[in-house]
């Protein structure tokens, strides 16, 4: 394992295909297609070639099998974060009790200065926090590539490579990052915008070189956007059309603003929809202004949304329609947004905040709010999002992608209903095991692919250099 800079080469994921694996006399697996699916107990999972073989009392165990001891357990189908910035992973905890810009303008000259080696091992000490939380998929979004460094793409697919989990990949780009940002930040931000040639060449570059369509691949590449009504239709539209050409989803932060439904006479969708930025292959973040007539295009649509609602706390933004809108029909997923915006990176913590402040929005009213839905959101709904046949459930054939919680501790003491249990209780969100297509990745409630220790140390020095360097610079 190297621990010094990314190489360039493309990652080609573990060389030998992973021993058989029962998981044997399973505590409690929660098993079936989205939408019907149940708790069974006492079963083994088998698994064989990345994928689900079995799921039964006295399934058939293949020879040479790996047998794990699964009584005290609770098995879901592997988390799906639905939306993530890798790359602002060592800007954590900055103006906490600011404003959006006043964030943004702390945040801004840090991330100027991240290059391939910084983006690298961010994105590491990211992922492994969320694979230790039951995470098997992350859907990131990076737009920003400071002065040129394009290969912080590059850096982030290889850091997933090395802990092991799959990623879809949205590269976006930036043409302006707003007029409070450049105020504060200055020639920082112009050093970083991409012009549209390149971010086109670019987008074609890493298709080339990492999108992968197959159902049980590591990395899909995406087309991102940062904010998706920027002034320059032209290039919305040739960027859907790049898209749409190739089969890649779309992925985009929506909130929308007031200014949003200015600049659109009122008709956010209308303009998404003209500008190829609306529809089945698309996904938004955030939704926190969605107002009905918006939430009932995007069930119609099928636009789907991941809510994230750290981040949304963090930054003092309205709690997202999400229990409205799944009641409405459509996709809700669940995000993270990126430990700058979020500070942590705990999945299971994400899901008891989306149950709480759903119901804080929804009201004693909410009654069919159960903690499952949030797991739904968390597994088939991130499925959906990320356009992913497979992820997001537990059932013969499936992808081999799990999540195991110990649920035997003193944090599920008094536990009656173990789904509840877990959104709502726990003092330690670790997973006890992850498999993410038959490989098992946390063992023990740690990585196993990686060196928990030393990724920590290189994150610390990478986030000091990125303080000290923007102090340096007099930012
Ligand atoms: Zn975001």
């Amino acid at each position: 394992m190297t621990t010094s800079k990314p190489s360039s080469k493309r990652p080609s994921g573990p060389e030998r295909p992973p021993a058989p694996l029962v998981l044997a006399d399973v505590g409690a697996a929660w098993v079936g297609p989205a939408g019907a699916r149940g708790l069974v107990h006492g079963v083994d999972v088998v698994v064989e070639d990345g994928r689900v073989r079995a799921v039964g009392p006295a399934a058939p165990r293949p020879g040479g099998a790996r047998v794990l001891d699964a009584s005290r357990w609770i098995v879901l189908p592997g988390m799906v974060n639905a939306h993530h910035h890798l790359n602002q992973q060592l800007t954590r905890t900055l103006v906490p009790a600011g404003s959006i810009d006043d964030w943004l303008a702390a945040a801004y000259p840090r991330w100027s200065l991240v290059d391939a080696r910084t983006a690298w091992a961010g994105a590491r000490a990211g992922l492994a926090e969320l694979v230790l939380t039951g995470v098997t998929t992350v859907g990131d979004l990076s737009y920003y590539f400071p002065r040129g460094h394009a290969d912080v793409f590059d850096a982030q697919v290889e850091a997933a490579a090395e802990i092991g989990c799959r990623m879809v990949a949205a590269r976006g780009g930036l043409r302006d990052a707003g007029p409070a940002v450049r105020r504060r930040v200055g020639d920082l931000v112009d050093a970083t915008i991409e012009s549209p040639d390149f971010l086109l060449a670019e987008l074609d570059r890493v298709f080339r070189g990492y999108h992968d369509p197959a159902d049980d691949a590591m990395v899909k590449v995406a087309v991102g956007l940062t904010e998706p009504l920027w002034d320059e239709p032209d290039l919305m539209r040739e960027l859907s059309a790049f898209a749409r050409s190739r089969d890649l989803r779309m992925h985009t932060h929506l909130h929308p603003r007031p200014s949003d439904h200015e600049a659109t006479g009122g008709d956010v969708v209308a303009r998404l929809s003209e500008l190829g930025w609306w529809g089945p292959d698309v996904w938004v973040a955030h939704g926190t202004r969605l107002d009905a007539r918006e939430r009932a295009a995007m069930a119609a649509d099928g636009v789907a949304l991941a809510t994230c609602p750290s981040s949304n706390a963090r930054l003092a933004t309205p709690i997202a329609p999400a229990w409205a809108l799944h009641r409405e029909g459509g996709v809700v997923a669940l995000g993270v947004d990126g430990a700058a915006s979020n500070d942590g990176g705990d999945f299971l913590l994400e899901c008891r905040l989306a149950w709480q402040v759903q119901r804080i929005a929804g009201g004693p009213a909410a009654s069919g709010l159960l903690p499952e839905v949030v797991l739904d959101w968390a597994t088939a709904g991130g499925a959906r999002a990320l356009g992913w046949p497979g992820l997001g459930e537990l059932r013969p054939g499936g992808l081999a992608d799990l999540a195991c919680f110990d649920v035997s501790g003193l944090d599920f003491a008094g536990v009656t209903d173990l789904l509840a249990g877990l959104v709502l209780c726990g003092i330690s969100h670790r997973a006890e095991t992850v498999i993410v297509g038959g490989r098992v990745v946390v063992e023990d409630r740690h990585l196993v692919s990686a060196d928990e220790d030393e990724i920590a140390r290189t994150a610390h020095r990478h986030a000091k250099a990125l303080r000290d360097g923007a102090r340096e610079a007099g930012l």
